[in-house]
C-alpha cells in the first residue's frame, strides 16, 4: 500500500485536509470546522479512496497552541478544539507520527518547499486575523516555544483599537479584517465584512476610503519594518484580503516605502488558500527539537 504525506488545515470556519506524494496534492477535501472525530473521519475517507496508508499528518492550526506536547489551546474560534491533544489522539487512531504547528508558520514551509521557494522571507497572513513566519537561510525561524513569526501582535500604535490579545494598537487590530469590520461597525452603524468596506471603497464611498486606506498603511508599516530587521529577499503575501490586492497593494507599498530605506519586495504566495495545507504536508520535515 502507498504511504502518502497526510496534510490538515484547521481554520476557524474551514477544514481542509489533503493526501500529497512527492508536493503534489493528489486527494483533498473540505468542511465546516467543528471537531476531532470529523477530521479522522474525513481523513479515513480520503485514505480509503486512495488506497494509501499515512506516512505522516502534519497538521496546521491558529494560535495559541502548545507545539510542545502537541495540544491545541483555547482558540476563541474553535470551541470544539479546546484543550485537545490532537497529536496524541491521531497518532493513536493512524500508525504515523503526527506534528503540530501554527498556521501561518505551515504557510511559511509550504512558501518554503512549493511557492517562490526562496530561502529567505516573512510570510504574512492577511486575512481575518494576521499570522506571520520566518524563513532564514532556508530554514524556520521557530523560537523557544514555536511561537515565533507572530507579526499581527506588533505594537504599531500604543493608543490604538483593542486587540484580542489584550494589547492596543497591533497590526491585527489596525489591519486585519476583524479590524477593518469592527472600524466599519463604528463608522456606519451596522455590520459589514471587510470584503464589503473593501468594494465599497473601490467604488468611491470617501469614508471606507479612508478605513481602508489606514489598514493599508499599518500592513506596509509592519512589512517595512519586517524588511528591516530581517533583510529578507521577499515578503509574502497570503490570506483572503490579498484577493484585492490590485486596489490594495499600491497602498501598502507606498506606506511600506516610508518605513524601511529600501523599497520592499512583495509577492502573493502563488499557492493560494492551500499554502497553509500544502506547509502541513511538509511539517515532518521542517519540526523544531523543542529543548
Ligand atoms: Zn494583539
Amino acid at each position: 500500500m502507498q504511504r502518502l504525506m497526510v496534510a490538515v488545515d484547521i481554520g476557524g470556519t474551514k477544514t481542509r485536509v489533503g493526501l500529497f506524494r512527492d508536493g503534489s496534492l493528489l486527494f483533498r477535501t473540505s468542511f465546516a470546522t467543528k471537531g476531532l472525530a470529523e477530521v479522522v473521519k474525513a481523513l479515513r475517507v480520503l485514505l480509503s479512496r486512495a488506497k494509501a496508508e499515512p506516512y505522516s499528518i502534519g497538521i496546521g492550526a491558529p494560535a495559541p497552541l502548545d507545539m510542545r506536547h502537541g495540544v491545541i489551546l483555547n482558540c476563541p474560534n474553535l470551541p470544539h478544539w479546546n484543550g485537545v491533544e490532537v497529536v496524541t489522539e491521531l497518532s493513536r487512531e493512524f500508525d504515523c507520527e503526527v506534528f503540530l504547528a501554527n498556521d501561518a508558520t505551515c504557510a511559511a514551509i509550504g512558501e518554503l518547499e512549493f511557492g517562490h521557494r526562496s530561502p529567505d522571507f516573512v510570510y504574512i497572513t492577511w486575512s481575518t486575523g494576521i499570522g506571520g513566519g520566518i524563513v532564514s537561510g532556508g530554514r524556520v525561524v521557530w523560537g523557544v516555544e514555536g511561537q515565533a513569526g507572530e507579526v499581527g501582535h506588533m505594537v504599531l500604535a500604543p493608543q490604538g483599537p483593542h486587540c484580542r490579545c489584550g494589547k492596543r494598537g497591533c497590526l491585527e487590530a489596525l489591519a486585519s479584517g476583524t479590524g477593518i469590520a469592527r472600524a466599519a461597525a463604528e463608522l456606519f452603524g451596522r455590520k459589514l465584512t471587510a470584503a464589503t468596506v473593501v468594494r465599497k471603497a473601490q467604488e468611491g464611498d470617501v469614508a471606507a476610503q479612508r478605513l481602508v486606506l489606514r489598514a493599508c498603511e499599518a500592513m506596509g508599516q509592519g512589512i517595512g519594518i519586517l524588511w528591516e530587521i530581517f533583510e529578507p529577499e521577499m515578503i509574502i503575501l497570503g490570506g483572503g484580503l490579498t484577493r484585492s490586492w490590485d486596489y490594495l497593494g499600491p497602498f501598502v507599498l507606498s506606506a511600506a516605502r516610508e518605513f524601511s530605506r529600501t523599497p520592499p519586495r512583495v509577492e502573493l504566495t502563488p499557492l493560494g488558500d492551500d499554502v497553509g495545507l500544502y506547509g502541513a504536508a511538509a511539517l515532518y520535515k521542517h519540526i523544531p527539537d523543542l529543548r
